[in-house]
């Protein structure tokens, strides 16, 4: 197994016989002819001798090394048949050479020396790469297949040496031939006929190959040797153009320190050198222009005196057109101040660096450039921009205007302008003091949360401040034996979400209302998940445990299903039972908060700067914008100039919940500001600025970006844009917000829904409910990026103009499959042409009339679009549908009209319908088919 003959060998290895026997020769070992049988041990020695030929030049030093090698795959064309004729061999034969260029040695340069060794080194790494053979397998290589065929050459480790005889054996396998054939590399694919095995090429078909490999080969080493020199003689160059460039340097400084001297010497000398200077400057202008020229050709010792009056130059030169009462300031724009302020006299002008925000006022471009206002904007009315000094320009007007009045202009982005807001905040470190917990109450529907916050109100607060008007501000502190608390008060999770969204997470501990009676319910596990969400600890207020019915195991129990554990439990969650009725267990609450509160460590430096947190605005009819803020960190005081949102303005008064007017507010601590420019967003940010004018620009900056965000976020939201963005890879998951008329439709829609995700998209229930849509669900949706549907649900005037606004994607339905319907499409991208219900008029009921003919005629008066006879309507009463159908008659006074425009009243007789009441009201739509925008 282990022996092959000679003649084998000679095949194997790609070595004609007379070859292989010579060099089994020189190696030591006898082989009388080609039947001559050569063993393992005989195999390893000729692999040595070789190597050592090779690789370290004692012996024969050997110039070239050729690894060839063959592989033989087969492609099987066609259909799994076994037949022959559907196979064909591929055999693909790769030989490289290494070539040590010995004879050239004399001439050879230190680089080719080196070359020349890595290529011996290089060669004989690949011969033991070679020898490892199946290891090292090419790109050009086509992959073996005939498993048959391959004896296993699985033993070639990293060692190389022993492997070689094993090779050997596999008649069909690489071959690790050792020629002196300088070819450089070469890789053949050759296709042979199906019946034909692989076998080795003909000797003399590979000679001739070999002959012109070895051409071609030849060549490549000559444009290697060439390319190499070239390289060389350019590096050459390079150092010595480095070399000069040092020395020109070093030059230019010695020569600049030597004028800053001499400047000093004439600003000492003034009036009598003046005029000398200036011929003196006329010569060297002329000077320095021939040697500028010159300049290239370079001489060294010729370079400090040219170069230091070049610079002179450049200075008087602008001194020059100053003199003449220079044009504009662009030749000035251009010059290159930075390095050379050493050349300015004093009254030279000055080019500044101007930073341009997105938006500036005129005064303040004029500051930044150092000059008056009045110029700035005479240089904008020449450019046909009319502006007050107040005013802002946006950042391409404020560019011109800096370049035309010669300076450079710096646009500086969006984190540039907030840049150092909250320096006085952040870089001084305040002394910390403990700050009260701010409470958020959430809970489902009914359970109690409202009753919860009023019963501690009445307890703590009102009752304290006899004669205070108790108003609703979102937000109140409660001083208790143990600590003072701040409560959230704002309508639903709709707030602590909003808020959340904006990334201002204002509350440190949630308590989660459960009512007794009646368990977990949806919003519960909402609100575990809400608070889960955000990182917020829970306090569980088990309430109406004064109810008979009462089981606040049955509570405990739920919640350890959503992983929220009692303590008794061994979990780390509070459980308190509590009765917003009757008072009990209020003040275990608030303890338990307290407690909560204390193992947070929360902390506020006291005093300095505020920084807070809007809870709520309003727009006062006899005060103007008023924002309910939660101060956070430092101490807001009246007059302080406030930052937040997209507004700003003074402190002109405070307010706390009990209406009683405040001159500061410390940490955790509400109050409401008046003196805003106007209503900040829930969420917003605010932060309490020294500069007015830094205030305003931001606040005008986050107004454009605002605008631009607002444009683009339009996007956010849409069931249209849906599968764009899912391919877009921007949604994963689609938050609806489902409203419907009863809580059967509210849970079928929310169940079949749910069940609409896919593996590449959720789609998640942000909240379901019944009843109309207000404007708290729209801010939910807003905040969440949900898509409102509205089942058989209408929003109420301000939830509408609220979406309208927000671009809120606002959806009505009446048919559950239609909903499902179109979500399922919107998620498959196939979302049809819209068959869209546009509501065309709403009319008001005030009255109803009873008609012998038409049974119950209600008078209305058209408050929004048109009222058309012919037109489908719904009755809508608190904004749940009630009826649908259509209209018996439309009158006007006693005539019968086709329609009745808004801001008119008419008789309206619904179609089998006799329970229209006042109050109510009546819908008409039309449907058209909206063509689907993407
Ligand atoms: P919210 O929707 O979570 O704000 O719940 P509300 O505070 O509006 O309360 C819903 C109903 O539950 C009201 O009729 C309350 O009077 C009643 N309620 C709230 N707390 C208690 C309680 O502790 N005991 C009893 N018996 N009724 C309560
Ligand atoms: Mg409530």
């Amino acid at each position: 197994m282990s022996t092959v003959t000679v003649k084998q060998l000679s095949e194997i290895v790609g070595t004609p016989v007379e070859r292989l026997l010579e060099q089994l020769k020189d190696a030591g070992i006898e082989a009388s002819g080609p039947d001559q049988e050569v063993s393992d041990a005989e195999k390893m020695k000729l692999l040595e001798y070789l190597r050592r030929s090779h690789g370290h030049g004692d012996g024969e030093p050997r110039q070239r090394v050729t690894l060839r090698r063959r592989s033989t795959s087969e492609l099987k064309v066609g259909g799994g048949a076994q037949g022959r004729a559907k196979t064909v061999s591929v055999e693909v034969r790769k030989k490289r050479v290494y070539e040590r260029r010995a004879n050239q040695e004399t001439t050879a340069t230190e680089a080719e020396v080196a070359a020349a060794e890595a290529a011996e080194t290089a060669a004989v790494a690949a011969l033991e790469a070679a020898v490892e053979a199946e290891a090292s397998a090419s790109a050009a290589e086509v992959q073996e297949a005939t498993v048959a065929e391959t004896p296993e050459v699985e033993a070639a480790q990293n060692e190389p040496e022993p492997e070689a005889p094993v090779e050997a054996e596999t008649p069909t396998e690489p071959e690790v031939p050792v020629e002196a054939e300088p070819v450089e590399e070469a890789a053949e694919v050759e296709q042979s006929e199906p019946e034909e095995p692989a076998a080795a090429p003909e000797p003399n078909k590979s000679e001739e190959i070999n002959e012109l490999t070895n051409k071609s080969a030849a060549l490549a080493k000559r444009f290697e040797e060439d390319r190499r020199r070239l390289d060389e003689a350019r590096r050459k160059a390079d150092e010595e153009r480095k070399e000069t460039e040092r020395q020109r340097k070093l030059q230019e400084e010695k020569r600049k320190q030597e004028a800053e001297r001499r400047e000093a010497e004439q600003a000492r000398r003034q009036a009598e050198e003046a005029a000398k200077q200036r011929t003196q400057e006329e010569a060297n202008r002329t000077a320095s222009r021939g040697k500028t020229t010159k300049a290239r050709g370079k001489g060294r010792g010729e370079s400090e005196n040219r170069s230091g009056r070049a610079e002179l130059h450049v200075s008087s030169d602008k001194r020059g057109r100053r003199g003449k009462g220079a044009k504009g300031g662009r030749g000035r724009a251009t010059a290159d101040v930075s390095s050379k302020h050493g050349f300015e006299k004093p009254t030279a002008p000055v080019v500044r660096e101007v930073d341009i925000p997105e938006t500036i006022t005129v005064s303040d471009l004029a500051q930044r450039m150092a000059i008056k206002a009045p110029a700035v904007i005479k240089t904008l009315m020449g450019m046909g921009v009319m502006a007050t000094i107040n005013q802002s320009v946006d950042q391409d007007t404020a560019t011109l205007v800096v370049e035309e009045m010669g300076h450079v202009a710096k646009p500086v982005s969006e984190s540039d302008v907030e840049q150092g807001l909250d320096l006085g905040l952040d870089q001084e470190q305040r002394e910390e003091m403990v700050r009260p917990p701010v409470v958020t109450i959430m809970g489902h529907v009914d359970h109690g949360k409202t009753s919860l916050l009023d019963y501690i109100r009445r307890a703590k607060v009102a009752a304290g401040e006899a004669g205070g008007i108790t108003q609703h501000i979102g937000a109140y502190h409660v001083e208790t034996s143990r600590g003072g608390l701040t409560f959230l008060d704002t309508p639903g999770h709709a707030a602590f979400t909003a808020m959340r969204a904006r990334g201002a997470s204002a509350t440190d501990v949630v308590v989660l209302v459960v009512a007794a009676d009646d368990g977990v319910m949806p919003q519960t596990i909402e609100a575990v998940q809400h608070a889960r969400a955000a990182n917020v600890p829970l306090v569980v207020a088990v309430n109406k445990i004064d109810k008979p019915d009462a089981d606040p195991d049955r509570v405990k129990n739920e919640l350890s299903q959503h992983e929220v554990i009692p303590e008794d439990w061994g979990g780390d969650t509070q459980f308190v039972s509590v009765s917003a009725k009757s008072g009990e267990g209020i003040d275990d609450l608030l303890e338990g908060i307290l407690l909560q509160a204390e193992v947070l460590e929360l902390k506020a430096p006291d005093d300095g700067p505020a920084a807070g947190v809007v809870v709520e605005s309003s727009l006062d009819k006899g005060r103007g914008p008023v924002a309910t803020v939660l101060v956070q960190k430092g101490r807001l005081r009246r007059g302080d100039m406030l930052l937040t949102g997209q507004e700003f303005g003074r402190v002109r008064a405070m307010f706390d919940e009990n209406g009683q007017e405040v001159q500061e507010a410390g940490p955790s601590i509400p109050v409401v500001v008046l003196g805003l420019s106007g209503t900040p967003n829930a969420g917003d940010d605010v932060l309490a600025v020294a500069d007015e004018r830094k205030a305003r620009e931001v606040a005008d900056f986050r107004r454009g970006k605002f605008r631009e965000s607002k444009l683009a976020s339009q996007q956010a939201a849409k069931l249209e844009n849906l599968f764009t963005q899912m391919q877009d890879g921007e949604v994963k998951t689609v938050n609806l917000l489902v409203k419907a008329d009863v809580q059967g439709s509210a849970e079928a829609l929310r169940d079949s829904l749910q069940k609409l995700s896919t593996d590449e998209v959720q789609v998640k229930i942000v909240s379901s409910g019944v009843g109309g849509i207000a404007e708290s669900d729209v801010n939910l949706a807003l905040a969440s990026e949900a898509i409102i549907i509205g089942f058989n649900v209408r929003a109420d005037a301000a939830a509408r103009r609220l979406a309208a606004d927000k671009e809120v994607d606002l959806r009505y339905y009446s048919v559950i499959y239609e909903v499902i319907d179109d979500v399922k499409q919107a998620l498959s991208g196939l979302l049809s042409p819209e068959l869209r219900e546009q509501i065309i008029g709403l009319a008001e009921v005030r009255d109803v009339f009873r008609s012998s003919r038409l049974g119950a005629v209600a008078g209305c008066l058209v408050v929004e679009g048109v009222v058309r006879r012919g037109n489908p309507i719904r009755v809508l009463r608190d904004n749940v549908v009630v009826f649908e159908g259509g209209l018996e008659s439309l009158r006007r006074f006693k005539d019968d009209v086709n329609e009745v425009r808004v801001g008119t009243e008419c008789g309206i007789a619904v179609k089998n319908y006799n329970d229209v009441r006042p109050g109510d009201q009546i819908e008409v739509y039309e449907k058209i088919e909206v063509a689907r925008t993407l």
